[in-house]
C-alpha cells in the first residue's frame, strides 16, 4: 500500500516549504489540497508538477473513501492545506481517520504553523498551552467561549481574521479583564509582520488606532488566569472534607 503524507507548507515566507516537503510533493501520484488553484502555485514556484485533487470540508467524507482505496491500490498521496499544518483549523482529519482505519500508514513532513510559530515569540509560559482555534463567529456564542475559559491557568491561543480581530479583542477585555498580558502576532513571517505585546487594553487600542494592524491573519496569545492558591486550597479541603465523609 502507499503513504499519506501530511505536509505541512509555509504560512507566508515560501522559503519555508522545506526540502522534505518539496521531495515528497513531488514524489506522490497526486496531492490533495484544500483550494487547488491556490496551491498549483505554490508547486508551480518549485516547478512540481504532481497532479492535485480537491479536499476541502465539503467533499471530504464522501472522497475519504475512494482516496484510501487509492492508497490501498498502492499511490502515494500527499495532504497540504492553504496555509500552514493540514489539520490544525483545516480540512484533513477525516481522511486521515479513514486511512488510519485501514491500515494505511499516515507520516508527516512537519513545517510551518501559526500556532507553534506565535508560541515561540509571545514570550507567555509556552510549557502548557490550549489551542481554542476560531472562536464563533456570533457574539453571544463567541462571549460565552470566553466567558468559559476566564479561569483557564494554561496559556490561551486563538486564530483570528481581520474581519473580526477588533470584536474577538473587544469580547476578551470583557471576559478576561482589560489588564491580563496578551500577544497579538499578525502576518507572520511576511512582509508586514508584528508582534505586539502588552494588556489586553493596550493591544486592543493600538489595534483601534491604526487601521494597518486590523490588516491580515493573527494569532491572539493570552496569559493564562492567575491561579488562586488561596481558593484552591480551600477547595481541596472542602472536597476531602465531603470524601472523609463519605468513608466507613
Ligand atoms: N493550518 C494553519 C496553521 O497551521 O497555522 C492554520 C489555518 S487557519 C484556516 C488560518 C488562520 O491561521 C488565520 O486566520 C490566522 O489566524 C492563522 N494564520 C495563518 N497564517 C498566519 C500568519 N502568517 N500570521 C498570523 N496568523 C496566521
Amino acid at each position: 500500500a502507499g503513504t499519506l503524507h501530511v505536509v505541512a507548507t509555509p504560512i507566508g515566507n515560501l522559503d519555508d516549504l522545506s526540502p522534505r516537503a518539496q521531495r515528497v510533493l513531488r514524489e506522490v501520484d497526486a496531492v490533495c489540497a484544500e483550494d487547488t488553484r491556490h496551491s498549483r502555485q505554490l508547486l508551480a514556484r518549485f516547478g512540481i508538477a504532481t497532479p492535485l485533487l480537491a479536499l476541502h470540508e465539503h467533499n471530504e467524507e464522501q472522497l475519504a473513501g475512494r482516496l484510501v482505496a487509492r492508497l490501498q491500490a498502492g499511490d502515494s498521496l500527499a495532504l497540504v492545506s492553504d496555509a500552514g499544518t493540514p489539520l490544525v483549523s483545516d480540512p484533513g482529519y477525516r481522511l486521515v481517520r479513514a486511512a488510519r482505519g485501514a491500515g494505511v500508514r499516515v507520516s508527516p513532513v512537519p513545517g510551518p504553523s501559526a500556532l507553534v510559530a506565535a508560541l515561540s515569540v509571545a514570550g507567555l509560559a509556552s510549557d502548557r498551552f490550549v489551542f481554542e482555534g476560531f472562536l464563533p463567529a456570533k457574539a453571544a456564542a463567541r462571549r460565552e467561549r470566553l466567558a468559559g475559559l476566564a479561569a483557564e491557568p494554561r496559556t490561551l491561543l486563538f486564530y483570528e481574521s481581520s474581519h473580526r480581530i477588533v470584536d474577538a479583542l473587544d469580547d476578551m477585555r470583557g471576559a478576561f479583564g482589560g489588564r491580563r498580558p496578551a500577544v497579538l502576532a499578525r502576518e507572520l513571517t511576511k512582509l508586514f509582520e508584528t508582534v505586539l505585546d502588552g494588556s489586553l487594553d493596550e493591544i486592543a487600542a493600538a489595534v483601534a488606532a491604526d487601521p494597518d494592524q486590523r490588516r491580515g491573519e493573527f494569532v491572539v496569545v493570552v496569559e493564562g488566569a492567575a491561579e488562586d492558591t488561596d481558593a484552591r486550597l480551600a477547595e481541596g479541603r472542602r472536597v476531602y472534607a465531603a470524601l472523609r465523609a463519605q468513608l466507613p
